[in-house]
């Protein structure tokens, strides 16, 4: 990239961060050989964190957790050791086989939706950092994709100023199915669709959750905590398998765009920075 176009990034970046209310840049570890006057730029500000891509390790385990309602698949025959290319193209394998059996056994069908697509999933199926929203609305439904809406485009601006890509993430919803005029999703409708968003937070197996909202953490966590109050705070969600992924409440992006206030705003950065950082140092504990 020529140095013009990389300080029109730079740029870019600075002003997304500072509508999100960041108040430091984030400084990326460099790569190779001597960057230029503005990778130097960027690099040389002092940084409050170092929120890096995550360096993550092969695993040797590709263990299947169903969750409580699905019967288990046969186990993928895996190699002992999956370098980290094999161990993406298998997990988007089984990500595409779950959506699949959701597809065929359509939970959906026994409530009421306003869907013409089914919105899965989107992103990085090794993703080390997981959003999880609510349900889609009109524009997910339209485009088959989670977060696409005005939402979507906050989310977009808050991941970009943590120094990743969408594609480094993983994002998808409680719901697969828009519900008709937005509504909260009901209990029952919760119920039907827990055991695939289990199984396919488990197959992902990121380091950490952002909980999206209120509804997405009621569903997500069995908690009825309010989410003024849990936001910030580390919860865990514990999958079939025994696996305890931590887990960040924070406010939903819509909540945040109708308070578009500077101390939500820097609620939900603090929040999701927090994440950031947990989810490039460790693993999820089995
Ligand atoms: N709100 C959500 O909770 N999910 C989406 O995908 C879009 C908006």
């Amino acid at each position: 990239m020529d140095e013009a176009a990389l300080k029109k990034k730079v740029r870019q970046h600075a002003e997304t961060a500072r509508l999100l209310g960041v108040d430091f840049v984030p400084r990326y570890r460099r790569r190779g050989a001597a960057a230029n006057s503005a990778e130097a730029m960027v690099a040389n500000e002092p940084a409050a964190a170092v929120l890096a891509r995550p360096t993550v390790p092969e695993s040797p385990s590709l263990a299947w957790a169903a969750a409580p309602a699905l019967p288990a698949p046969a186990k993928p025959p895996v190699a002992p050791t999956l370098g980290l290319e094999a161990l993406r193209v298998e997990k988007a394998k089984r990500l595409d086989e779950l959506r699949q059996r959701y597809e065929k056994e359509a939970p959906h069908r026994n409530f009421v939706t306003a869907h013409t697509k089914v919105v899965w999933g989107d992103g990085d199926p090794h993703a080390r950092l997981v959003f999880v929203g609510e349900a889609p609305g009109e524009e997910e439904d339209r485009q088959g994709i989670p977060f696409v809406g005005r939402s979507g485009e906050l989310l977009n601006k808050a991941i970009i100023a943590l120094g990743l890509k969408r594609e480094d993430v993983y994002i998808c919803n409680v719901l697969k199915t828009r519900p008709p005029d937005n509504a909260k999703p009901t209990d029952r409708e919760v119920e039907a669709c827990y055991p695939y968003l289990l199984a396919q937070l488990a197959i992902v197996a990121p380091s950490a959750i952002v909980v999206l909202g209120a509804s997405a953490l009621k569903a997500l966590l069995k908690s009825d905590d309010s989410i003024t109050r849990v936001r910030g705070t580390w919860k865990e969600l514990a999958l079939p398998d025994g696996t305890r992924i931590p887990v960040m409440p924070t406010f939903h992006p819509a909540y945040v765009l109708r308070n578009h206030t500077p101390e939500i705003r820097g609620q939900v950065w603090m929040d999701i920075k927090k994440a950031a950082k947990r989810s490039s140092e460790g693993s999820s504990t089995p």
